[in-house]
C-alpha cells in the first residue's frame, strides 16, 4: 500500500510502498478514506514532540472502511461500516489514571500518528475499542477535522465550566469548530487572531462572535474564561489579564512555546491555568453527538495523499483556507 512516511523528524515525508498491516488482536482493519492534517502533525514532522515511532506514518484524523474486523473485536462493529479513528489509539485500562475516567492521562497512552501508525496511507488498523461511529450527516472530508480539533478543542471548552464570556486565542480550526458550540449554548465568544489579521477575524466574526480583535487588544469586558490553541505561550499572561475574578486559562495545545514571568497579580483572585491533555472516548462521543445538532459546519482543503508535504507547508506558513484534508479513498 502507499503512505507516506517520516523517516526522520525536520525531513520532507516520502511516498513509500509499505506492507499493508493486519489487524491484529482487538483491531480493525480500516480502507482510509479521508485523513486531515492537525496542527500535532506538524509538531511531530517538525521534531518539536519527542520520541515517535521511527519510521512513522503520521495523521491522527481518519475517516475510513472497515476492510477486516480482527480476532477478539468485542463491539458493534462490521465489516463496511464507516469509522472515525482519533489520537487516543490505546491505554492499559489498569492504571491509576484509567480507572477513574481519566485515561487521557494514561501512562502507557498510545498515539495514532505518533507513537502508532496513522492515516496518511491507504491502510490503517486501530484498536476497535478507541473508533468511533461518525454521523451520515457528515460526508468523509467534512467529518475529518472533527476528528481531533472538534474533540480536542471540545474538551478544552468543557474545560471552561459555565463560562459566560469566552475567550478564544487562536483563531485556527478548533477555534472555529468550537466558537460554533459555544454559540449554539448561547455563550459570548471573544475570539482573538494574530494582530492584523483582519481576514481572520473576519470569518471569526461571521460565526456571530461578539467582539473579534487582535491578540495585543484589550476586551470591552472581563472574560469568565479563555481558551489559548495557539501555540504561543505569551498568550498565558495576556489571557489572564483579560480574565474576570474566578476566571480560567485552558491551554488546548500539546505544545507551546514558553510562558513569560507575569506578576502574581494578574492570577490573584483565584484565576487559573490549565492545560488539556489528549481526549477520553467519552469526550470524543459527546462532541460526536452534539457536532450534527449545531450543525458544526468545517471547512477544508483537500489534497492528494502524495500532497501531504504540500498539505503540511502550507499550514505552517497559516496558507490554508480551511484544514487540509488528504483524499485518499474517499467516495
Ligand atoms: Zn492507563
Ligand atoms: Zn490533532
Amino acid at each position: 500500500m502507499r503512505a507516506m512516511v517520516l523517516e526522520k523528524p525536520r525531513q520532507p515525508l516520502v511516498l513509500r510502498d509499505v506492507p499493508k498491516p493486519s489487524p491484529g488482536l482487538g483491531q480493525l482493519l480500516v480502507r482510509v478514506a479521508t485523513c486531515a492534517v492537525c496542527r500535532t502533525d506538524l509538531h511531530v514532522v517538525d521534531g518539536e514532540l519527542p520520541d515517535p515511532k521511527l519510521p512513522l506514518i503520521p495523521g491522527h484524523q481518519i475517516v475510513g472502511r472497515i476492510e477486516e474486523v480482527g480476532e477478539g473485536v468485542n463491539s458493534k462493529f462490521k465489516i463496511d461500516d464507516r469509522v472515525g479513528i482519533p489520537w487516543l489509539g490505546w491505554t492499559d485500562g489498569e492504571c491509576v489514571y484509567c480507572r477513574s475516567n481519566r485515561e487521557n492521562l494514561c501512562d502507557r497512552a498510545r498515539f495514532t500518528g505518533y507513537t502508532i501508525d496513522g492515516g496518511y496511507a491507504e491502510f490503517v488498523v486501530a484498536d476497535a475499542r478507541f473508533c468511533f461511529y461518525l454521523s451520515e450527516q457528515y460526508d468523509d472530508v467534512d467529518v475529518a477535522p472533527l476528528l481531533c480539533a472538534g474533540m480536542l478543542g471540545y474538551r478544552s471548552y468543557r474545560k471552561t465550566g459555565d463560562a459566560r464570556r469566552l475567550g478564544i486565542y487562536g483563531f485556527g480550526n478548533a477555534a472555529h469548530l468550537i466558537t460554533q458550540i459555544a454559540i449554539y449554548e448561547d455563550r459570548e465568544v471573544f475570539a482573538f487572531t494574530r494582530p492584523g489579521d483582519k481576514a481572520g477575524q473576519e470569518s471569526a466574526r461571521k460565526l456571530g462572535t461578539t467582539w473579534t480583535g487582535g491578540s495585543d487588544e484589550i476586551p470591552p469586558e472581563k472574560l469568565d474564561a479563555a481558551i489559548i490553541f495557539a501555540p504561543v505561550g505569551a498568550l498565558v499572561p495576556t489571557a489572564l489579564r483579560a480574565l474576570a475574578k474566578g476566571g480560567t486559562v485552558v491551554c488546548g495545545g500539546i505544545h507551546m512555546s514558553d510562558i513569560p514571568s507575569f506578576p502574581y497579580v494578574d492570577l490573584w483572585g483565584e484565576r487559573a491555568i490549565c492545560s488539556v491533555a489528549n481526549l477520553t472516548r467519552r469526550d470524543g462521543e459527546e462532541f460526536l453527538e452534539i457536532a450534527p445538532r449545531v450543525p458544526v459546519q468545517t471547512r477544508s482543503e483537500t489534497f492528494p495523499l502524495e500532497s501531504a508535504n504540500i498539505a503540511l507547508e502550507k499550514f505552517r506558513s497559516g496558507k490554508l483556507k480551511g484544514t487540509a484534508v488528504l483524499v485518499i479513498g474517499a467516495g
